[in-house]
């Protein structure tokens, strides 16, 4: 699934589930949402994040500034204070210039453990603890949307290899899928349209 698909995903997702979250909808939490939706494709060089992240769209540029922002984190972590949540950011900002698009960590349940570990203490820092749940819906709807796609998420990396996905598939890229995405955008965008002016109302 291409990124504008699973933003927009999960910009319906968020709103549509917005009044189930402790605070209720809030524009922080749709930001969230719409970033956690783009954050697992994080390891492929050429995705939506790392546009704006990388100068060059290589494989050796992504592994070089991921590593050196990762290391960057831990040193400052080590000292200030040595916080958890830092030595798992660091240390994911690391695995993720080594890992390959789709064959690790990020598109794995651990990935969506540690990132929400991590979110989770920065939002309770900042008084935002909503954030969280926001996260977790846009990174796990774009696990689960991507198991609908042929190549599959390696769901329990890293004890397994194996790529889990639904019975029913599409290839990303083929022209049923893009017409599929395509469909599935607009729908989230129509959706988003009319149900703004009721959340805020
Ligand atoms: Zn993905």
């Amino acid at each position: 699934m291409i990124g504008k698909t699973h933003a927009g995903l999960g910009a319906a997702a968020g709103l549509a589930l917005s009044d189930k979250i402790p605070g209720g909808f809030k524009i922080v939490g749709m930001l969230v949402v719409i970033i956690a939706s783009l954050l697992p494709d994080i390891d492929h060089p050429k995705s939506i994040v790392n546009k704006y992240i990388l100068p060059f769209k290589s494989k050796l540029v992504k592994l070089i500034i991921y590593v050196f922002l990762g290391l960057g984190v831990l040193v400052f972590n080590y000292y200030h204070g040595n916080i958890p949540a830092f030595i798992a950011l660091g240390t994911t900002l690391i695995m993720i210039g080594f890992s390959s698009h789709r064959k690790g960590l990020t598109h794995s349940l651990l990935g969506l453990v540690i990132f929400s570990f991590i979110i989770s203490y920065i939002s309770n820092r900042y008084n935002m603890s909503f954030a969280v749940y926001y996260f977790i819906i846009g990174y796990g709807l774009h696990i689960l949307c991507d198991m609908t796609t042929s190549r599959g998420v390696p769901l329990l990396y890293p004890l397994s290899k194996k790529n889990f996905k639904f019975p029913i598939i599409y290839r990303v890229g083929s022209k049923k899928g893009s017409l599929f995405e395509k469909i599935l955008l607009i729908a989230c965008v129509l959706y988003f349209v009319y149900r703004i002016p009721f959340v805020l109302q």
